[in-house]
């Protein structure tokens, strides 16, 4: 499928930022429909189903979170929230309850597209059931049947949990995934120590990928959120 074919909903009540980003999408070949609160895009919603949502967190009617919420209830489509650094807690909780993404205010607008990329490719495998077999990014290659991971051809040893924590972020690579998300998924469960043992793994697994704090060639660490690894493109 070409990009053109993409519709996005843009609901953001900042007119000034919905038709800048609508403009910049519209250059990169999606189609674009926009909205200016929560119910203009519940409506938007039923009537275009959009292949993805790029959603303000402060609309003027309720709040973004609820919308995500109600979406989640009956549609899979990638959610990418616009927050404002004052936004912080918000932010996790819409990663929580089920957004895909987010993009802090002021963001640049390649980075804006390279995010609807991601999205909308995760989004894409997923629904085909097709996940690749391999994942290669700046010299690594998960090997998903084999279970196996090297760099530059040399083999990583890594543990069960390791692996699992670096082949769940590989398979939504591009898009932040927050503590609660990556503990669900390989604890399937929160205790008190989770984030730490959470913590704990990382640091492992990133010393064993060969990389110093402040090191993004495979993990970066989003302060206070959770962890991404960078899309290979
Ligand atoms: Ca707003």
């Amino acid at each position: 499928m070409s990009n053109n074919k993409y519709k996005i909903l843009v609901c953001e009540d900042d007119k000034n930022i919905r038709s800048v980003v609508a403009t910049v999408l519209e250059t990169n070949g999606y189609q674009v429909i926009t909205a200016g609160n929560c119910s203009e895009a519940e409506m938007m919603m039923v009537s275009y189903v959009p292949d993805l949502v790029i959603l303000d967190l402060g609309l003027p009617d309720r709040d973004g979170t609820e919308f995500i919420r109600k979406t989640r209830s009956y549609s899979g489509v990638p959610i990418l929230v616009l927050s404002a650094r004052t936004d912080e807690s918000d932010k996790i909780e819409a990663l929580d309850i089920g957004a895909n993404d987010y993009i802090t205010k002021p963001f640049g607008m390649g980075e804006l597209v390279a995010r609807v990329r991601a999205a909308l490719r995760t989004a894409n495998t997923t629904s085909s059931g097709g996940y690749s077999e391999h994942f290669e990014l700046n010299g690594m290659v998960i090997d998903y049947g084999r279970r196996h991971v090297t760099i530059d051809g040399n083999e990583i040893k890594l543990t069960q949990t390791e692996y699992n924590i670096l082949a769940f972020m590989s398979r939504h690579s591009g898009q932040v995934m927050t503590y609660t998300n990556i503990i669900n998924e390989i604890w399937g469960h929160a205790d008190l120590n989770a984030i730490k043992k959470l913590q704990v793994n990382m640091a492992n697994l990133r010393k064993k990928l060969g990389t110093k704090p402040g090191d993004n060639r495979f993990i970066i660490n989003e302060l206070g959120v959770g962890y991404r690894i960078q899309d290979p493109m």
